[in-house]
C-alpha cells in the first residue's frame, strides 16, 4: 500500500510517499479498513515538526473514513463493506490501517465518505470544548480565534446555536466574510487591530470564554478579552507553543484557564459514541456544516502540510487515499 513516512521531524518536505507493507490482519476487537480520505488537522504538523513527540518513523494522520475490508475475531460492531470513519492514531495517511471496532463511526448512506472524514476530529473537539470546557448557554459572548479555519467554522456554528454572541478573530477580509457566513456576529482583523481593544468596543465587560486554538500570539490579547470569572479555553498552538503562564495573572479576574485535549473528553467507548452520534446529528440537521477547502492526493500531502501552515486555507483539508 502506499503511505506517507516521515523518518526525521522538519518541515513539509521531510514527508514522503512511499511504498509500505500492508498492516498485519485483524487481531480480536479490531478492523481493517480501506481508507478513502484521511483528514488533515493542525496536530498532524505538530507530529511532523517535532513540537510534539512522535514515534519515528511516522505515517502521521489522525482522522481517516473507509471501508471495512476485514474484520477480527468476535467483531460485532461493524461488518466488511462498511462504512466508516474513526480517530486514528498517527497512521491515517495510508490507504490501509487497523483501529479498534468499538470506536469506529458507522456511517449511513446520508453521510458521505468525504463529509465524515472532514467532520469527525474537528467536529468532536469544537462539541466537547463548548459542551465540556466552557457550556455555552444562552446569553454568553464568546470570542473564537481564527473563525475561518476547519475547528474555527464549527465553534462559531455551535456557539452561536448554543445561544451566544459570537466574535471570531481572523487574518483577511475574504477569511471574515467565510466567518461571518459560518455565523459570527462580530469579525476582528487580528493581524491589523488590537484584539482586546476590539473586544471591549463591542462588548464593554469582556466576553464570557475564548477558545483559543492560536496560542502564543493571541494568549494575553484572549486573558484582556474576558469579563470577570470568565473561561479562557486554550486548546492549541497554531502560532507556536504558549509560554509558561503566572497563575497570578488569572487573579486579577478570578479567571478560569483550561488546556483541554480532545482525548480527555473520550476515556469511555460511551463518551466516543455520544459526542459522535451528536456530532453527526448536528451535521444532518444542518447545525454545522463542512467545508472542504481542498482534497489533495496523498503524494501531494506535504502540500497540504504547507498550505495550513501558511494560513493559506478555509475550513477542511482532505487527503484523497484512493
Ligand atoms: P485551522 O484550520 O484553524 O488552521 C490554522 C489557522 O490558525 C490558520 O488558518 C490561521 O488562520 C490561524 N493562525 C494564526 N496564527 C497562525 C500562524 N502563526 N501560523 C499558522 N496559522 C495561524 O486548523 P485546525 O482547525 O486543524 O486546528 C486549529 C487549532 O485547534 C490548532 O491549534 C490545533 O492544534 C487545535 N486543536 C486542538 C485539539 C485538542 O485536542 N486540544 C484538537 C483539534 C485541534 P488566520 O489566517 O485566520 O489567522
Amino acid at each position: 500500500m502506499q503511505a506517507i513516512i516521515v523518518d526525521h521531524v522538519g518541515g513539509p518536505e521531510v514527508m514522503q510517499l512511499a511504498e509500505r507493507p500492508m498492516p498485519t490482519p485483524p487481531g480480536p476487537g479490531e478492523v481493517l479498513v480501506r481508507n478513502h480520505f484521511s483528514g488533515v488537522n493542525y496536530i498532524d504538523t505538530y507530529f511532523r515538526s517535532g513540537l510534539y513527540p512522535a514515534q519515528l518513523p511516522a505515517t502521521l494522520g489522525n482522522e481517516a473514513s473507509g471501508i471495512v475490508s476485514d474484520i477480527g475475531p468476535d467483531v460485532t460492531e461493524v461488518q466488511v463493506g462498511d462504512h466508516v470513519a474513526y480517530l486514528a492514531s498517527q497512521d491515517a495517511y495510508a490507504q490501509y490501517a487497523k483501529t479498534k471496532a468499538s470506536r469506529v463511526a458507522k456511517l449511513d448512506t446520508e453521510l458521505p465518505l468525504d463529509t465524515a472524514a472532514a467532520v469527525l476530529l474537528q467536529g468532536l473537539t469544537a462539541h466537547t470544548l463548548v459542551t465540556r470546557a466552557h457550556a455555552v448557554s444562552p446569553g454568553d459572548w464568546v470570542l473564537v480565534h481564527a473563525g475561518a479555519g476547519g475547528t474555527g467554522r464549527l465553534l462559531i456554528q455551535l456557539c452561536r446555536h448554543f445561544g451566544a454572541t459570537v466574535i471570531t478573530t481572523v487574518s483577511s477580509e475574504e477569511k471574515a466574510q467565510i466567518a461571518r457566513a459560518a455565523g459570527a456576529h462580530h469579525t476582528i482583523i487580528y493581524t491589523e487591530e488590537s484584539v482586546p481593544d476590539a473586544v471591549h468596543m463591542i462588548v464593554p465587560e469582556g466576553v464570557h470564554a475564548v477558545f483559543d486554538g492560536v496560542g502564543k500570539a493571541t494568549f494575553e490579547g484572549s486573558l484582556q478579552s474576558l469579563r470577570v470569572e470568565g473561561s479562557m479555553v486554550s486548546f492549541g498552538n497554531s502560532s507556536g507553543a504558549v509560554p509558561p503562564v503566572h497563575l497570578f495573572e488569572l487573579s486579577q479576574k478570578n479567571l478560569k484557564l483550561l488546556r483541554p485535549r480532545l482525548y480527555g473528553y473520550l476515556i469511555t467507548d460511551e463518551d466516543h459514541r455520544r459526542h459522535v452520534s451528536e456530532v453527526f446529528r448536528l451535521l444532518k440537521e444542518k447545525v454545522i456544516d463542512i467545508h472542504i477547502f481542498n482534497s489533495y492526493d496523498l503524494a501531494d500531502a506535504a502540500r497540504a502540510h504547507s498550505d495550513l501552515e501558511g494560513r493559506k486555507t478555509t475550513g477542511k483539508l482532505l487527503l484523497r487515499l484512493f
